[in-house]
């Protein structure tokens, strides 16, 4: 269980400091830190917290989070961790879903909290920093009245450890449900993958609601003893020094945050302690991969995977990263990963597997399956229809079964019949000097059905339309009916708390573009 592996890195290093919470300049060893998780662990006992009861977060990242994640594993509780950029309604109704018995949340996001806590009268809100509003109970105050003796519970690997909501770029978000043993072999994978040791030092600056920060970073520092370096929020100068202070070996972040670090001027930082980065969540164009390489000089792995799936369901590892840039690598161990062909009217058929090379839905069977999803068992059956999780991402295997991830099912563009990945197209212009960010989009076409248009973030203010038209055409990568037929020139695009771009606002930009020109 995730509570003994807790217990067994306390054991082997209590002295070594566990976590720095950089916001409150606190640090913790881990005999320390076991004091808090016990204290938080015995307090939510006392509130009556039984054993598969829910317990939310409503936090940045702080030390708070990571210990509430322990507490919970400890006594039994399911853990839920909720995106701190969602609005009051959308909180809302995940707390309707997920009917938590204790939410705790930050001055940061009390007025998203204080516009729906009276709407649950149930649920018991404790507030984490000084001076808590009318309707909250002081965390510390609780922790401190707790007593810090080892909890007594009965947790086994097979028992619920968190209800994970997805960042859902689509549609009301589901509750993922994982158990304790996924969650330990999806942390030895990565621990194996990214050669995690207790002499590492990680900095966590990825939402640590998200499984990507959590389970493939966070979970596995902790489960080899090593230091944690906690910033609230992603801030590229803060990381950089954060580095350079606490000497940093390896860390996580999405494509768009190593985008943001390449901005900077590095050279006025000492980054020579950082090994290695691992990269995910979201497509990384191989421009930007290649850019990390070669400006910040550290091994680069990647991990594709969804919440479903724990998350990572393939690595893209140091070795290969420039030789299969683009790629999302093998699969992890203990894992199968097949292309079937996708299907109008149902879940596809496992056994319907397409040739190597050809394109067709990733699907996956992998020891760190979710369980199912809360509340919604027909979702649950769709997903893993014949015990396949089917991850409605489009991709195909090459010759050396390698996964290459195209786009979501419903992101790709069809243009005169022919597909279109956005992702080609994507990656393309992001190579251009000038470009900073860019998604691609279809636009309904009468003629077509539908063409491509491209929303770009300039970096350089003076690229043109024109300039970029003749960068597609003389790249030789794009075939005529990819390029795209318009630019929308922007500021920035609109991302979810785990760097995916979500298309659907882009869509709806474009449909009142184009009503507003009729
Ligand atoms: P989530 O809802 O956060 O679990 O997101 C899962 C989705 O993110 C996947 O189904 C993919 O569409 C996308 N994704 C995750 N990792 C990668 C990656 N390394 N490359 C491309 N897309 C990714
Ligand atoms: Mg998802």
């Amino acid at each position: 269980t995730i509570g003994k592996i807790f217990d067994l890195s306390v054991k082997r290093f209590p002295n070594k400091e566990a976590v720095y919470d950089v916001r409150k300049n606190i640090r913790f060893t881990y005999k320390e830190w076991s004091e808090q998780v016990n204290r938080l662990a015995n307090a939510l006992l006392q509130e009556g917290v039984k054993k598969g009861d829910r317990v939310s977060t409503f936090l940045f990242n702080t030390e708070e989070l990571a210990t509430t994640f322990f507490a919970c594993a400890k006594i039994g509780a399911a853990f839920n961790p909720i995106n701190f950029r969602l609005t009051s309604e959308e909180v809302s109704f995940i707390l309707a879903d997920a009917s938590p018995k204790v939410v705790l949340f930050e001055k940061a996001l009390e007025q998203v909290v204080s516009a729906i806590e009276n709407r649950f009268p149930a649920i018991s809100f404790w507030y984490i920093d000084e001076e808590a509003p009318t309707y909250a109970k002081s965390y510390h105050e609780k922790i401190s009245s707790s007593s810090s003796e080892e909890v007594k519970a009965e947790v086994n690997e097979n028992d619920l450890y968190a209800v994970m909501y997805t960042s859902g770029t689509t549609g009301r978000p589901k509750g993922v449900m994982h158990c304790h043993r996924n969650m330990v072999d999806q942390s030895l994978m990565v621990i194996g993958t990214s050669k995690l040791e207790a002499t590492d030092v990680g900095l966590v600056t990825a939402p640590m609601f998200h499984c990507a920060e959590l389970h493939c970073a966070t979970l596995p520092r902790v489960h080899v003893g090593a230091r944690n370096v906690i910033l609230h929020q992603f801030h590229p100068k803060k990381v950089l020094q954060l580095i350079e202070q606490e000497k940093i070996t390896k860390f996580f972040a999405a494509p768009t945050m190593w985008n943001m670090l390449l901005q900077e001027d590095l050279s006025q930082y000492d980054i020579s302690s950082l090994k290695l980065g691992l990269y995910g969540a979201a497509p990384m164009a191989p421009s930007l991969v290649r850019a990390c390489h070669d400006r910040l000089r550290i091994s680069l792995v990647q991990a594709y995977g969804m919440t479903e799936m724990g998350p990572a369901i393939t690595f893209l590892s140091e070795y290969d990263q420039l030789r299969k840039a683009g790629s999302a690598g093998q699969a992890c161990l203990n894992h199968d990963i097949r292309i079937v062909r996708t299907r109008e009217d149902g879940p596809s058929e496992p056994d319907d597997v397409v040739p190597a090379g050809e394109t067709g839905e990733i699907i996956v069977q992998g020891s760190c399956m979710m369980t199912g999803y809360f509340n919604r068992e027909e979702a649950t059956e769709r997903a893993m229809y014949k015990g396949w999780y089917h991850s409605g991402d489009i991709g195909y295997l090459d010759e050396e079964g390698y996964l290459w991830v195209n786009d979501r099912v419903d992101d790709m563009i069809i243009s005169g019949g022919e597909n279109i990945y956005p992702r080609e197209v994507e990656d393309v212009l992001h190579s251009h000097q000038g470009v900073l960010d860019v998604a691609v989009v279809g636009e309904p076409d009468d003629r077509w059905g539908e063409t491509v248009t491209a929303f770009v973030v300039k970096k350089d203010q003076n690229i043109s339309e024109q300039e970029l038209d003749e960068f597609c055409k003389n790249s030789n990568q794009l075939a005529n009916f990819k390029r795209p037929r318009k630019y929308v020139f922007c500021e920035a695009l609109p991302r979810n708390a785990s760097g995916k771009i979500q298309k659907f606002i882009l869509r709806k930009q474009l449909e009142d573009i184009l009503s507003q020109g009729r």
